[in-house]
């Protein structure tokens, strides 16, 4: 017996699960999209299938929508594969577990992958149909979405023929997403000295942090714990003598950092007024943050005398220079709407060896100047700490557009669906749109999706009722003439 069996629309969740039943995070999507492939051929439909598995599928008009305009359904095949620390699956070659609760989906453990697998069973669902009116469909899966838009980036549109695309990417009903900022990253690798050195051994990390998304949760003014390490010991320096040992935070540079570590050697005779720089350093916390990031903490653990590597007095200086001088967090708001991040930054990874220092950041910014400006000051501060800064993965923002038809058409027939007007957003968070808007002259292109909540976490789920909301509200744009 399938999980999702009985639901409605069938096809849908039949899709939905068979997706689910095959392991797709990012990197791995050979056998999702060869699963793709494989569905086209079985039903003589056109399929295109590139070097890094990116799928396009087209299915012809249905009978008397020959003239009307062709539209591509867009969706990504990769999901982000985050799991609780007791799941045993591993999810680069097993299955999550689905299971209902009410009116969500959700599965054991792990990430659902309802971002983005509902468009892929939508997309499949129209192309598997007989009784659906449509236009000419061009349904474009695209491969690496959550690591940085590089099947987008990747992808050959040539044989599409539509002007306009739903991008069904992402996660509140009733909330069309008409533009997005830009984004890329930048690394840095400044080069370090140590000596040998010995003392007590002290590590501090950060603890009880929220984290969160650089592009959806920059503003909502968290502690950054690579930043908040680097303040920490730029506040010890004031006090005492220390030499680092190492330090290391955060998982991915889109990620604000929840944990970041630092150890360093002091004399014994200090070890009491490290652990009083801690508290103190707490209360500040406290007085700082409460309300944003209520539960965020420094820890400290003293271990014996050691003798060890530590930076050399300038490496150290580099190092707090480069922690609390570099920017981080929004560094402009929109001047066009009013409380949208236009520019901002996330220290998202950092670590410190015996070699070097490296740091990479999420860029993100709706101008495209801003974005560049904010690059070079990066680079600029890492020059002058002797270092090397590096541009990886710029994507070009999706700039709003003052006319869209599909628009348009997606608000009327939202307001005669629900009864109720829908809204339209522009993000700081980053979508395919604006790549594919880049290989298709003019394309008029809109996002929206079902109701999903804690996408990219253990605690994602999907909302039963809204899949089939939206299923409706899909099927009414299509037949629209
Ligand atoms: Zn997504």
């Amino acid at each position: 017996m399938k999980v999702l069996e009985g639901l409605q629309p069938a096809s849908v969740f039949k899709f939905f699960e068979e997706i689910c039943d095959i392991p797709h995070i990012s990197y791995h999507e050979k056998e999702i999209s060869d699963y793709c492939v494989a569905f086209a051929k079985e039903r003589g439909l056109y399929c295109e299938q590139d070097d890094h598995y990116n799928v396009i599928i087209i299915k012809e008009a249905a009978p008397g929508y020959e003239d009307v305009e062709p539209i591509i359904i867009q969706g990504h095949l990769d999901m982000v594969g985050d799991k609780l620390p007791t799941c045993p699956i591993d999810m680069e070659k097993e299955p999550i577990k689905i299971m209902v609760d009410g009116d969500y989906i959700t599965a054991d453990g792990t990430t659902l992958g309802g971002d983005d697998g509902i468009a892929v069973a939508y997309g499949l669902a129209l192309l598997d149909s007989k009784d659906i009116p449509h236009p000419r469909l061009e349904v474009v899966l695209t491969v690496c979405e959550e690591v940085g838009l590089e099947g987008a980036t990747a992808i050959n549109l040539d044989t599409c023929k539509a002007k306009r695309l739903l991008n069904i990417d992402s996660e509140a009903e009733g909330v069309f997403t008409a533009g997005c900022a830009g984004g890329m990253r930048v690394d840095c690798h400044i080069p370090v000295e140590t000596e040998v050195k010995s003392g007590v051994l002290c590590e501090v990390k950060t603890q009880g942090l929220l984290g969160g998304h650089s592009g959806i949760e920059i503003h909502k003014g968290r502690v950054n714990g690579n930043v908040y390490m680097g303040r920490f010991l730029l506040t010890l320096k004031s006090k005492m003598a220390f030499g680092i040992v190492s330090m290391a935070g955060g998982v991915k540079d889109n990620v604000i950092p929840k944990n970041a570590n630092a150890t360093f050697l002091v004399e014994e005779a200090e070890v009491e007024n490290v652990k009083a720089a801690v508290e103190e350093m707490n209360r500040q916390l406290k007085a700082e943050y409460g309300v944003a990031d209520p539960d965020a903490e420094l820890v400290l653990e003293v271990s014996g005398v050691r003798e060890c590597k530590v930076l050399s007095e300038c490496s150290k200086e580099k190092v707090l220079t480069a922690l609390n001088v570099m920017p981080n967090g929004v560094q402009a708001m929109s001047q066009d709407l009013p409380g949208l991040v236009e520019t901002s930054l996330n220290m998202g990874v950092m670590k410190i060896d015996e070699i070097e220092m490296q740091v990479s950041f999420a860029l993100r910014s709706s101008v495209v100047t801003a974005k560049e400006y904010l690059a070079a000051k990066v680079k600029q501060m890492t020059e002058m700490l002797g270092g090397v800064a590096t541009y990886h993965g710029d994507y070009p923002a999706w700039p709003y557009a003052r006319e869209s038809k599909l628009r348009d058409l997606c608000l009327k027939i939202y307001e005669e669906q629900y009864g109720e007007k829908a809204e339209v957003e522009i993000i700081h968070a980053g979508l395919e749109c604006g790549i594919l808007s880049g290989k298709i002259p003019e394309l008029d292109c809109i996002s929206m999706g079902p109701n999903m909540f804690d996408v990219h976490t253990p605690d994602e789920k999907i909302s039963i009722s809204s899949i089939a909301r939206v299923w409706e509200f899909i099927k009414s744009v299509l037949a629209e003439k």
